[in-house]
């Protein structure tokens, strides 16, 4: 019989004889086997194997009447030499094998409307999926089918079931983009993966040689209705995954593991099932048969990282990348070392978790970037370097005595570490070197992590601009108008301090005049600020005590309102002493150092106190210039020097006797009558006194050490004690001043530049803070 009549049922059964026949009859059993109805699937790792046996198949088939047609193939030289079709999306048994790429994905319908029962379940119908690809993304639509299961099958549906219905389907495109390999080398291990929730089971089963994982099969399912807990339907998915892994080994003998997140049924598996409910006993007997008889390794693996997780999820359409996860971990060939050298490079825990992030499947959760990232850190390091006991994971984690606890080892030469420090000193919101150690060693075991959690801290820009201290040069020696021994008032030291008020509100200042070597004081009252009152003022103290040698003053910026005034006044005077020739040094201090002139401000409060004490109100310039003599007289009369059983007062020094009360006057010339001679007496005394008590409590023993500072370096300015330390401005040291009178290599004023506005200043340097390595 030559001809078949079309649409006979033993047709199909009649033309797979045929074939068979014909191909065995020529000794081409292995394609026999490989026939479906009326197609040919088959594989060579060859391509000139691959041509010679289409030739043969071709030749077999032509000489019993038959055209073999639409030939296709993967391998551009097959597609070359023979009478091939162009490379493209094929539909092989159900599925699209694009054989550009050389992978399978699924025929995804079109979207059909949906309004009654039937419509639903023929939609779930059309999905042909003999992999269980889209399974996970079916559930969904199942488990709305079993809401509608007591409907007719024509009954229009409630509108919630199609709008859910609808949307889910929307995003049927994406489904498109699932693809998995077609060319999988089944020499590796199985990986079977189980999980369960209240709503739906499932497994996925990944064959995984050397260090790539591909998807082989999943299959999810909705719980079935009676089994209530968690923990049995985990069993269950269990159970399932057993089933149809014994039935894969019958045809490869691979090695197979089980992984589930159940810890309670994994314990289970380690007690005897006698003393476990009966239905659970009874489930545990068939998977422990199934683990026996196929030698099968059960292990835990955390619940997050499990791939069944996404078969054991009804998703929201929301959710579709999910879906994708499937596809990208089987596609992906995760070259792990192909990354490594790019990984070394990043500095900071957010740039890897974004590097990470693209390498892993799509939806990945913070703890698979972690571990990732410690993967990476570990990665071709040699675990010989520590002498703890290990563990050895996917992670290298030590080992402690304490079962819960078993922190992560980072090779201290991997970038990680810094970045975790960095992390987590920043998580304690610039915590101390024991708040970060403490954070990182919960976690993690590094090596030397004491020195580089300092040294990082010690570095990090914020903690020095709150925490770090100011900058402190040692004191310098003193001018020699200090430590040169000279009369009074031949080296003085000036300023004004106020303002003060007359009664009727008018403002007056203070020129206070001090002698360096007696400390006597000199007040002058002064109406204003002016460069002339000024003047006249320090004119009327030197008509007292004689013009000074040498005058000490700050710049002015005490009194920022008169600072111009004073220096207008100053820059006359400073002419006027020129054409004189009257020879006077004036040396100005930089400004914002008041210790500059220590000796001045002392004796300026000195003299507040004495005012408070006094609590005046000045009713008229007379008023105030008495006031202001009595204190100068209270002041002057202070003791500085001991003379065997007394003090000596600056004014005693300066006038050769003591300062006393009117009335005493007669008394005191009855008794030290010789006045010369008493002079001449106690200055020697003084004289004695100041150069070995005065100048040795003088000493500099507990100075600070230099601080080295340098053109360039960015320094943080002090500012008022009220603003916070982080709005202080920064500055850039553009110039190093010398003091005049200092010989030491000590750096005591600079020249800066903020960085907020450029203005530029001259400033001491104590109290600023010096910011190392600083950038911009
Ligand atoms: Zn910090």
């Amino acid at each position: 019989m030559k001809v078949l009549p079309f649409g006979l049922v033993s047709s199909p059964a009649i033309l797979t004889n045929v074939t068979k026949r014909l191909l065995s009859d020529q000794n081409l059993e292995e394609i026999a086997n490989a026939i479906y109805m009326d197609d040919i699937i088959w594989s060579s790792n060859s391509e000139s194997d691959l041509m010679k046996m289409i030739g043969n198949v071709k030749d077999c088939f032509n000489n019993a009447g038959f055209t073999m047609h639409k030939i296709c193939s993967n391998s551009d030289l097959v597609l070359n030499n023979i009478d091939c079709e162009e490379h493209g999306s094929k539909k092989v048994l159900g599925v699209i094998w694009n054989t550009q790429n050389d992978s399978i994905s699924n025929v995804i319908p079109d979207i059909q409307p949906i309004n009654t029962r039937r419509e639903l379940l023929s939609m779930i119908g059309k999905f042909f999926d003999p992999y269980g690809f889209l399974d996970p993304w079916k559930l969904k639509l199942r488990s709305l089918y079993r809401e509608i299961l007591l409907k007719d099958w024509d009954e229009p549906l409630p509108d919630q079931i199609i709008n859910d219905a609808m949307t889910h389907l929307q995003c049927i495109d994406d489904l498109k983009e699932l693809k998995m390999n077609r060319n999988i080398d089944m020499n590796g291990d199985l990986h079977g993966f189980a999980d369960a929730s209240l709503s739906a089971y499932g497994y996925a089963i990944y064959i995984k040689k050397d260090d790539e994982m591909h998807f082989l099969f999943g299959k999810a399912k909705l719980s079935p209705c009676k089994i209530k807990t968690i923990v049995e339907l985990e069993l269950l998915a269990l159970y399932e995954l057993g089933k149809i892994l014994s039935r894969m080994h019958v045809v490869f003998h691979n090695r197979i593991t089980i992984w589930s997140d159940s810890m309670i049924n994994l314990q289970r598996f380690g007690s005897s099932p006698n003393n476990q409910k009966r239905n659970v006993a009874s489930q545990l007997m068939k998977i422990l048969k199934i683990v026996n008889d196929l030698n099968i390794t059960i292990r835990h693996v955390n619940g997050l990282r499990n791939p069944a997780d996404l078969f054991s999820r009804i998703n929201d359409s929301n959710n579709r990348f999910e879906t994708y996860r499937v596809s990208s971990i089987s596609i992906k060939n995760f070259e792990f070392a192909d990354h490594v050298d790019e990984f070394r490079k990043l500095e900071s825990i957010d740039q890897m978790m974004n590097f990470v992030e693209k390498l892993l499947p799509i939806g990945n959760t913070a703890i698979d970037r972690w571990n990732l990232i410690y993967r990476f850190s570990q990665f071709g390091s040699n675990t010989n370097q520590i002498n703890l006991p290990l563990m050895y994971d996917d992670i290298v984690k030590i080992k402690t005595r304490n079962p819960n606890f078993s922190p992560i080892w980072i090779p201290k030469e991997s970038n990680v570490v810094l970045a975790l420090i960095q992390f987590y000193h920043l998580e304690t919101l610039h915590g101390g070197i024991k708040t970060t150690m403490a954070e990182i060693q919960s976690r993690f075991y590094i090596q030397n992590l004491y020195r580089l959690v300092k040294k990082f801290i010690y570095y990090c820009h914020v903690c020095q601009i709150e925490k770090k201290k100011p900058i402190v040069q040692p004191l310098a020696d003193l001018p020699s108008s200090r430590v040169i021994f000279a009369a009074p008032f031949e080296c003085v030291c000036i300023d004004f301090f106020g303002h003060l008020s007359y009664r009727n509100g008018k403002k007056f200042y203070i020129l206070i005049v001090t002698c360096l070597v007696s400390r006597m004081v000199k007040l002058e009252v002064v109406n204003s600020l002016s460069a002339n009152s000024a003047l006249t003022a320090l004119n009327n103290v030197f008509l007292q005590c004689g013009t000074p040698r040498k005058i000490y003053s700050d710049n002015g910026t005490n009194f920022v309102k008169c600072n111009k005034e004073i220096k207008k006044f100053l820059d006359q005077l400073e002419e006027s002493s020129k054409l004189d020739n009257r020879n006077i040094e004036w040396i100005f201090s930089p400004p914002g150092a008041p210790w500059y002139n220590g000796t001045v401000e002392r004796l300026i409060s000195v003299t507040k106190r004495c005012l408070r004490c006094l609590d005046a109100s000045f009713r008229s310039f007379e008023d105030a210039r008495t006031t202001f003599l009595k204190i100068e007289s209270v002041i002057n009369g202070r003791p500085i020097v001991q003379d065997d059983d007394r003090w000596i007062s600056p004014f005693e020094i300066a006038y050769g006797r003591q300062q006393q009360p009117l009335i005493d006057v007669n008394a005191d010339l009855d008794t030290n009558g010789n006045w010369p001679k008493r002079l001449k007496e106690v200055r020697s005394k003084f004289e004695n006194f100041w150069r070995s008590q005065y100048l040795a409590s003088l000493n500099q023993n507990n100075q600070p050490k230099i601080t080295d500072i340098k053109i360039g370096d960015y320094v943080l300015l002090p500012s008022d004690r009220f603003i916070k330390r982080n709005k202080w401005p920064i500055a850039k040291i553009i110039d190093i001043c010398n003091n005049s009178n200092n010989d030491d290599k000590v750096i005591r004023s600079v020249k800066i530049r903020r960085l907020s506005d450029d203005a530029e200043y001259i400033r001491p340097v104590n109290g600023m803070i010096l910011l190392d390595r600083y950038k911009n």
